[in-house]
């Protein structure tokens, strides 16, 4: 049976990637080892971390002056760097869910934070009607809410850079990054867990302004400190070399398919497929507010009356090759997610799924 991977992350690749990469991992570029067991330091590594910072140049169009990094240490990680490296005493934070909201707890540990949040909504929207103080040392946006089914829109993306001034904009982009075009110049720092979009688990992307970096006046921990990755090309301690093959890999592959703009036609066409379903449905219905629907992760639950059918969907569902569609246990229901390498077919198999399903207990 077909399996149709909607997990949220760790996630679906493409399976020529897949492919790809195993055949790597028996034999790496025909030399008789494999990616497994190279030097980190050898020139055929180089040469695949090289192409990997130039795809991810070139394929969301970075201006000069920013660094691209792969390190360890997850999206997580990244939530104490970058008050570490860029907070002097104050900063800002949209937060809108579960990651947001872990960020924006390490930098409370640095200084003075202000939040803008719809944690009163269970975060079923992204907050506009707020604020950015001119006086924060940078704006912190998480810019698809994975969790939740949320994402902010490409014009609200907008009026956020009109609202930051020349307050500097930090964004984690984990679960939407390549999945449509983004403004680079625009921000200060981008970051992510590359599990949901880019590779399997175990690299994290950083896109930095170099000019940002290097103005607080506390000791940054060498490992903690973006400069050290810069000055080191990400090599300065052992990278996750087989996550970043993968990477160059699937970022290959996603410019041999049209780079991001493609992509974001084709996420368009298969987020719109799915909610129309679930907008005509009888018994399911959608959880986040409409304007700030996500691309990337589409979160349903059964309407109050058919409450008791959640496990038999699920196991309905399961039966037909839907794999990893149970929503987050802050939300409840179902997800699914969308990503990049997830294809219109797998999402009309779960379309068609709900169709008959809901059919079934209508008649029934
Ligand atoms: C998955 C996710 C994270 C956590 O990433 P880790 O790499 O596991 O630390 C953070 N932010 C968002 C938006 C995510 O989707």
């Amino acid at each position: 049976m077909t399996k149709y991977n909607f997990n949220a992350g760790p996630s679906i690749l493409p399976q020529e990637v897949i492919r790809q990469t195993a055949e790597a991992v028996l034999d790496f570029n025909g030399e008789g080892l494999s990616i497994l067991e190279i030097s980190h330091r050898s020139k055929g590594f180089q040469a695949v971390l090289d192409e990997a910072v130039a795809l991810m140049k070139e394929l969301l169009n970075i201006p000069e002056g920013y660094s691209v990094l792969f390190l360890g240490g997850g999206a997580s990680l990244q939530f104490c760097m970058v008050p570490y490296n860029l907070m002097e005493k104050k900063a800002a934070y949209l937060n809108t869910g579960v990651w947001a909201k872990k960020a924006l707890k390490e930098a409370k540990g640095f200084g003075e934070t202000v939040d803008f949040s719809s944690a009163d909504a269970n975060y079923s929207f992204i907050p506009k009607d707020y604020s950015v103080p001119q006086d924060a040392d940078y704006f912190h946006i998480t810019t698809n809410n994975t969790i939740y089914g949320t994402e902010i829109s490409n014009a609200e993306l907008e009026a956020i850079y009109q609202k930051c001034g020349n307050v500097p904009l930090v964004a984690d982009m984990s679960s939407d990054i390549l999945s449509r075009p983004i403004d680079v110049q625009k921000y200060a720092l981008i970051y992510g867990g590359a599990q949901k979009n880019i590779a399997p688990a175990g690299a994290t992307f950083v896109i930095v302004r170099n000019d940002v970096l290097g103005k607080v006046s506390r000791y940054i921990p060498t490992m903690l400190n973006y400069q050290t990755h810069i000055d080191g090309g990400s090599m300065f301690n052992t990278p996750p070399v087989l996550p970043i093959y993968t990477a160059m890999l699937n970022l290959r592959w996603l410019k041999e398919n049209g780079g991001v703009a493609a992509a974001e036609k084709r996420n368009i066409a298969k987020a719109a497929l799915l909610y129309k379903t679930i907008d005509e449905s009888r018994i399911f219905t959608g959880t986040a507010q409409k304007a700030d629907r996500s691309l990337m992760n589409v979160c349903f639950v059964m309407k109050p009356e058919y409450q008791h059918l959640q496990d038999d969907f699920m196991r309905f569902a399961t039966e037909r090759g839907m794999v990893g569609i149970k929503g987050h246990r802050s939300v409840g229901g179902f997800r699914a997610s969308l990503y990049n390498a997830m294809t219109i077919e797998g999402v009309q198999a779960l379309c068609d799924c709900m169709k008959e399903f809901e059919t079934d207990v209508i008649k029934g």
